[in-house]
């Protein structure tokens, strides 16, 4: 079949124009399942998609041709969102998942239930119920490895296929992908093609104790050391391949990988907010440096009339919808905010505090009159007017916590206000309140206007409405 969905730039794409390094971006218009682009470098047969051993299920897929102006939707409840990541503060792998608001429902409706296991046979180290409480539509949910395992499995309901995914490989190395610029504390996303690049940022991981690899001579190394997860070793290394040469290609081969040169893309404008690997904008026109040309359909989900090139490599995009970019080594997600603020699904615990001491069950950040930032787990703060503690999971806030709001001032109270900041007093005439049933205050306060012959004017008011 010549077409296929496309998961990163979540739309349907030509086998001519797809990477044939990634073997799990691209599944089967038909059948949903992971297709890999095939007779990339051959002569003799068309590129096309192709499915995986023992994959081409009971439909006869490979004849499916999309109808002309069929309108082609992600596949559903496949989870082809799956990623792995390595958190470096916490020294913790873990899988991240993600459904648009669509997948959750119809999880929900069928009540399915996540299961995570490490082995196919094996008990699920992870259960959870797929609804809007453990998953916010478009939103990654992660969910840390606790079971060493080469690969991990993914269902969505006892007895229903289980996904494989691959991390490791007994005594080979597995490349992650920092993200961002940080060398330490950073996150780092798992490779899945069998593609590196020259200047990019990689942590290496074995599952052993010794980093036994002979090219790390040749690549500039910038720190190597050693953590304990899920009950064992791992050493890591942070690294970058400054050039292509023949001896680092040849170990990489090696291993299973290549090496290519890398390609750049930089947001000019507007800035952006990063939050995992999606940047968000407001901006209906986002101004873009490639080294390489936007091609619609195959290296961007934009089509040919929301993108204008302009000159020196510089392209505007002007789309309402998310902007997907992806070419070798160059990504970018950008979403709109707005999207962002329509997926606060989860209800926010509100609670009225003067003292609060921050709990170490989130990340929790103060919002106050000098500016933001963020609360350590343990501190003890206390709450000023205006003052807001917002306790975030992930990504998204579940707490908020505010000073108790005053209640409106009544009797006595009240009547000292007034006085205070009113000061306009009019002649006192008894017989006028003499009707009314008049509260313990108003009494008190009427016997003072009959010996002065005064009483305040806004007093009157409320003493007659009832008020005082
Ligand atoms: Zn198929």
């Amino acid at each position: 079949m010549d077409m296929a969905f496309d998961t990163i730039l979540q739309t349907a794409v030509l086998a001519v124009e797809a990477d044939p390094n990634d073997k799990y971006r691209y599944l089967c218009l038909c059948c949903k399942e992971p297709v890999y682009v095939a007779a990339a470098e051959q002569k003799v047969q068309v590129v096309h998609f192709r499915h995986h051993k023992g994959n081409n299920g009971k439909e006869n897929c490979e004849n499916y041709i999309p109808q002309p102006g069929q309108s082609i939707r992600a596949p559903k409840s496949q989870g082809n969102n799956v990623s792995f990541y390595y958190d470096d503060a916490k020294k913790l792998f873990y899988l991240s998942l993600c459904f648009d608001e669509d997948e959750i429902q119809e999880h929900k409706s069928k009540s399915e239930h996540l299961e995570l296991r490490a082995s196919y046979m094996g008990q699920p180290f992870y259960i959870c119920p797929i609804d809007f409480t453990y998953f916010s539509p478009n939103i990654a949910s992660h969910f840390p490895l606790k079971e060493y395992s080469d690969s991990y499995y993914v269902s969505f309901q006892n007895g229903e296929k289980r996904h494989k995914y691959k991390l490791f490989n007994t005594g080979n190395p597995a490349f992650f992908k920092v993200l961002g610029d940080v060398e330490s504390n950073f996150i780092a996303k798992c490779i899945q093609s069998n593609c590196l690049y020259t200047d990019t940022l990689y942590f290496m991981v074995f599952p052993e104790d010794e980093v036994l690899i002979p090219f790390l001579k040749l690549v500039e190394v910038i720190k190597q050391f050693h953590f304990n997860t899920m009950g064992r070793s791992f050493a890591g290394v942070l690294l970058q391949f400054q050039r292509k040469n023949d001896d680092i290609e040849y170990y990489l081969n090696e291993l299973g990988y290549r090496l290519e040169t890398s390609e750049t893309l930089c947001i000019l404008w507007p800035p952006m907010v990063r939050i995992d690997d999606s940047l968000f904008s407001d901006a209906n026109e986002v101004y873009i440096s490639t080294s390489f040309r936007l091609r619609p359909k195959s290296n961007t989900n934009a089509s040919e009339h929301e993108i204008k090139q302009l000159p020196e490599g510089v392209a505007c995009i002007a789309r309402t919808e998310d902007i997907r970019i992806h070419y070798k080594n160059a990504e970018a997600i950008i979403r709109s905010r707005e999207q962002r603020t329509a997926n606060q699904l989860l209800p926010i615990e509100q609670k009225s505090e003067t003292h609060f001491k921050i709990p170490d069950s989130m990340s929790y950040w103060i919002l106050h009159r000098c500016g933001t930032h963020m609360l350590c787990s343990g501190a003890e703060v206390v709450l000023l007017a205006g003052d807001k503690i917002v306790g975030y999971k992930q990504t998204y806030p579940l707490q908020r916590v505010m000073m108790p709001s005053e209640g409106p001032l009544e009797g006595q109270d009240l009547l000292k206000d007034i006085q205070q900041n009113y000061k306009v007093n009019i002649p006192y005439d008894a017989d006028e309140l003499m009707e009314l049933e008049l509260s313990q205050v108003a009494i008190e306060y009427l016997s003072k206007c009959k010996e002065t012959g005064f009483i305040n004017k806004k007093v009157k008011e409320l003493i007659e409405s009832g008020a005082i």
